[in-house]
């Protein structure tokens, strides 16, 4: 599998538009991999991990094409991972012809705030309406934490995230092609059910991407700070999680509580993990 970064800041985007910080600043001077879109990933050409407030723009600064995208995983209905508008700007009512129809998987709060997103017609009949479906060339599923369920040729576990206690937050084990990706934002510290089903799956991870929100900062429930990162990646070692040469990454990262790129990614790179950037494409 081949895994590419769209979006790895935070809620607000880094540098974030109107913040005028040290680390904003040094990261408007430094460009490159320091300028961070809202969250998004890429999992070969077809299966896209949320559909990101910044989709387009990442589609066209990085010279990606999504119009293979097949599948769509979505962790939550956060504003900062959730745009609705792009399933419109995919569909025959923006012009666009021959799209793949696209399976959607997400949890019942994510469809709702999709459905709600797209507004009357599609509130009124629902997301699972067959002519709705049909006009926006979509199937949504609804999935519910611990569940495994295929999606074409992957197969994809959802576990719970410790993030909102008003919404359902997945992370979500990818497998294909032998290997396995473990997609971990937004969370805190990963809840002990969760723990559960990653040993009980006995999964191997070659790549584990995850929360690094705090950074620097103290330490957070709903999100991580590095120290939290490096204890998370130490029990996934200690619970035989990893394979012997995994790769571990830092996403979702704030302005608050990071340096920009180059200085995060060498006291990263001294704890162990990358730090991932905006376009930035490994082999899983
Ligand atoms: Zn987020
Ligand atoms: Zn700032
Ligand atoms: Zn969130």
């Amino acid at each position: 599998m081949r895994l590419t970064f769209l979006g790895t800041s935070a809620s607000e985007g880094y540098p974030n538009a109107f913040c005028a910080c040290a680390n904003c600043e040094r990261a408007r001077t430094q460009g490159g991999p320091s300028l961070r879109k809202r969250s998004a990933a890429l999992v070969n050409c077809d299966l896209l991990i949320d559909l990101g407030p910044d989709l387009m723009a990442a589609a066209q600064m990085h010279n990606i094409s999504l119009a293979k995208i097949s599948y769509c995983l979505q962790t939550h209905e956060h504003e900062d991972h959730l745009d609705a508008s792009h399933l419109l700007s995919r569909s025959v009512y923006c012009g666009v012809q021959g799209a793949p129809h696209l399976h959607i998987a997400a949890s019942q709060g994510a469809l709702n705030r999709i459905a709600d997103r797209l507004g009357k017609r599609v509130r009124a009949a629902g997301l699972f309406d067959a002519e709705v479906s049909e006009q926006l060339n979509i199937t949504p599923y609804v999935v519910a934490p611990f569940e495994r369920f295929d999606l074409g040729p992957y197969s994809i576990t959802g576990v719970a995230a410790q993030h909102a206690s008003e919404l359902t937050a997945l992370l979500y084990v990818i497998e294909g092609g032998g290997r396995t990706l473990f997609y971990a934002t937004d969370t805190g510290e990963l809840p002990e059910p969760t723990w559960a089903a990653l040993r009980e799956h006995r999964f191997r991870f070659n790549v584990v991407v995850m929360d690094h929100t705090f950074g620097l900062a103290g330490r957070s429930t709903g999100h991580m700070n590095s120290a939290q990162f490096v204890e998370q990646m130490a029990r996934l070692r200690s619970e035989n999680l990893l394979t012997d040469d995994a790769r571990i990454y830092a996403t979702h990262i704030a302005h608050h509580s990071n340096p920009p790129h180059p200085e995060l990614a060498e006291l990263a790179a001294r704890a162990g993990y990358g730090v991932a950037y905006d376009g930035m494409s490994i082999h899983v």
